[in-house]
């Protein structure tokens, strides 16, 4: 997978690229990182690339020229591939784009600033506009070092474990046998425990030392739709839920609502 980067802060993703699951990536040859300098690609001697916006308004906005030229530059080889504007316009990312994007080979992501980037190039350059939340971020240069992490992990062969991404919240586990206890799809990962078994005096679940293997199991599931059912009930709207599932998730709902024993 290569990922050119266009952006006004190359070094900003030194550090990214330095640690971790990117540095291993990398070394290995599963992921390319390309920087360019914006700049690079501005016409005078001041490397300008923004100028104040038509119709008046504060801050500055990209110059739709040195980008058109970047992207440019980069086909110039004759490549076709995905150029993803991050934007907080966008359309939002998540593990379904994050898995969409990573069956491509090659991705170019546009990093704005300053009041954003000059429409014609959300309109007649980028194929894809993707927002990482609905919140404003200065740039989008971490956007596109999340976006760039959350594909990386989908790319055969990059985390150690591929039972890891699989098991993850969100995940869709390609087959039934991810290590025997994948979390349901779509849904979040259920609660993970180390040693030591007690800390603080607060205790590992019993079941999770028991070695039952079907209990393990039984319990896991159940917590995945209890936290699911808390924090994203949206998620089970579309989840696709067994019956096993639904009875659990009845059972969940009628425990909340059960009035808690008074306090000694
Ligand atoms: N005025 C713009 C707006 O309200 O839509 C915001 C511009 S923002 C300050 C500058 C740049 O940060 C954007 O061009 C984009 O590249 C990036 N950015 C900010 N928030 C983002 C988000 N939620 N997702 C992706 N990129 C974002």
């Amino acid at each position: 997978m290569i990922f050119d980067v266009v952006t006004i802060f190359p070094d900003f993703f030194s550090g990214i690229v330095a640690h971790g699951l990117l540095k291993r990536a990398c070394a290995a040859g599963q992921v390319e990182i390309r920087l360019h300098d914006l700049r690079d690609y501005a016409d005078d001697r001041h490397r300008t690339v923004d100028d104040r916006p038509f119709g008046g308004g504060p801050g500055m906005v990209f110059k739709p020229e040195p980008l058109f030229r970047a992207v440019e530059a980069l086909r110039r080889d004759g490549a076709s591939f995905p150029v993803i504007l991050l934007s907080p316009q966008g359309r939002l990312f998540s593990q379904s784009v994050a898995r969409e994007f990573a069956r491509q080979p090659r991705l170019a992501l546009i990093c704005g600033r300053y009041e954003g980037v000059d429409e014609r190039v959300a309109e007649h350059l980028a194929t894809d506009e993707i927002s990482i939340g609905d919140y404003v971020l200065s740039g989008g240069e971490l956007a596109a070092a999340v976006l760039m992490e959350a594909v990386t992990r989908l790319i055969p062969g990059a985390l150690g474990n591929e039972a890891s991404s699989e098991q993850d919240s969100f995940a869709v586990p390609e087959s039934s046998e991810g290590g025997g206890l994948p979390a349901p799809p779509e849904l979040l990962d259920f609660p993970q425990y180390t040693r030591p078994a007690e800390f603080g005096g607060w205790k590992v679940p019993e079941v999770l030392l028991s070695g039952n293997h079907e209990e393990i199991r039984q319990w896991r599931r159940r917590r995945v739709l209890e936290k699911t059912w808390r924090q994203r009930p949206e998620l089970l709207q579309t989840a696709p839920l067994g019956p096993q599932d639904r009875a659990m998730l009845e059972e969940i709902k009628r425990a909340a609502l059960e009035p808690t024993a008074p306090m000694k």
